[in-house]
């Protein structure tokens, strides 16, 4: 039995941690007994909420994979999103809902399988669909969960029919009622009242490159962004101490409310001025609130990409 590790991206979303647990077990379900599912950083509270609910573990974390190590990517591809020693594992398969990054590279060939949809979870059920493969209920209940976190419950501009489609199938098998379960674990994920300023900025962050700019987004969700903002000057030293670190160029975190789809995005580093072109907005205090952006893989890497 080969040992297969199957991880999402770092700062684990609910769809990167259920989605390496729901591919795990497809695998396993097909024949391959060693494929086991990661996580590759803290659990948010929301993906807490989703795990308790339906009664399932947390993934292991996994730090570092040795060379040659098989490995099966969801919800990324990009190798700066991706565990430490990525380059020299044996990538088997990767499914994704991204685009494909300029890091991304295999030495052998590989099941890649990528759609543009709201959610990993969505081209997963597809797959258990096309290898006749029975979606348990506590399975469904986990795909639900990152389909309503990846969508913001069907109101972000990434959601498409089949996840509208596919989230109502899975409510149907996991036995809940898809607006109140949705809104109660949305709800959970906005329970920033535990994490430092520090922890904050990471629990939903990305780096990517921009016209060879190191670009870091960050997101939290909230019901009242006017209760973060209290945090603003923690917050604000946060993001300094990381550019310092990490030689960030620009540094977004989007504050996103919700109930009313719209973000406050704290921006800082030496290249504000890119996001002051891209959404057209002079910062204010650091700040520009953002009407109507929810997605930062459709409204902000893009325009962020654009105008660097
Ligand atoms: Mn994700
Ligand atoms: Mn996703």
């Amino acid at each position: 039995m080969e040992k297969v590790y199957v991880f999402g991206h770092t700062n684990p979303d609910t769809d990167a941690t259920t989605s390496s647990i729901v591919m795990a077990n497809l695998e396993r379900k097909l024949g391959n007994e060693g494929a086991t599912a990661y996580r590759l950083g803290k659990l948010n509270k929301e993906t807490e909420y989703a795990l308790n609910y339906f009664g399932v573990e947390a993934p292991e974390l996994l730090e570092e994979v040795e060379e040659k190590a098989n490995v099966i990517l969801v919800d990324h591809n990009s190798f700066a999103q991706s565990v430490k020693g990525i380059e020299k594992a044996n990538i088997l398969k990767v499914v994704d809902h991204h685009c494909i990054a300029t890091d991304f590279e295999t030495a052998t060939p590989l099941f890649y399988y990528a759609k543009p949809v709201g959610c990993t979870e969505t081209i997963l059920f597809e797959l258990y669909k096309s290898n006749n493969i029975e979606i348990e209920p506590k399975i469904a209940g986990l795909m639900l969960s990152a389909i309503i976190s990846d969508t913001l419950l069907f109101k972000s501009p990434t959601c498409t029919d089949a996840d509208v489609k596919v989230a109502k199938e899975l409510a149907t098998i996991a036995n809940v009622d898809l607006e109140k379960y949705g809104m109660d674990m949305l709800k959970a994920g906005t329970d920033l009242s535990d994490f430092t300023a520090d922890e904050l900025i990471n629990i939903d962050s990305k780096e990517f490159d921009a016209n060879g700019l190191k670009v870091q987004v960050a997101q939290v969700n909230t019901a009242d962004i006017s209760e973060v903002l209290k945090g603003k000057a923690e917050i604000e030293n946060a993001i300094k101490n990381f550019i310092s670190a990490n030689g960030t160029d620009l540094f977004m975190l989007a504050i996103t409310d919700i109930i009313n789809s719209n973000s406050q995005a704290i921006v800082l580093g030496n290249r504000v001025d890119v996001v002051e072109k891209a959404f057209n907005v002079k910062l204010e205090d650091n700040m520009a609130f953002l009407p109507g952006v929810v997605s930062r893989k459709k409204q902000i890497i893009p325009v962020i990409k654009e105008n660097a």
